[in-house]
């Protein structure tokens, strides 16, 4: 047995570059947040503005796709720039 441990991380596994070193941490870069519906109150309650924006999804035809409890929220600490922000 090997004693080298091979750490492989989500980026690598799925062949995806990391995200920058500019990239904002709370969402690695994408500028969307995955929430649970139930936890919404509570994410925008504990967000910096007391708030939190809501995206729409769609299906490829445009039609709205189905609730499955999950939705995505507008980065609420980099507002969707995917930048960190500059401190
Ligand atoms: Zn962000």
């Amino acid at each position: 047995m090997s004693d080298k441990l091979i750490i492989e991380d989500r980026y690598t596994a799925l062949g995806i570059p990391h995200p920058d070193e500019n990239s904002c941490d709370e969402c690695e870069g994408t500028g969307y947040v995955p929430c649970q519906a139930s936890e919404l109150n509570e994410y925008a309650c504990n967000s910096p503005k007391g708030r939190v924006v809501v995206v729409g999804q769609k299906e490829k035809d445009g039609t709205a796709m189905s609730d499955d409890g999950w939705l995505f929220l507008l980065c609420p600490i980099c507002e969707g720039t995917r930048m960190k922000a500059q401190s």
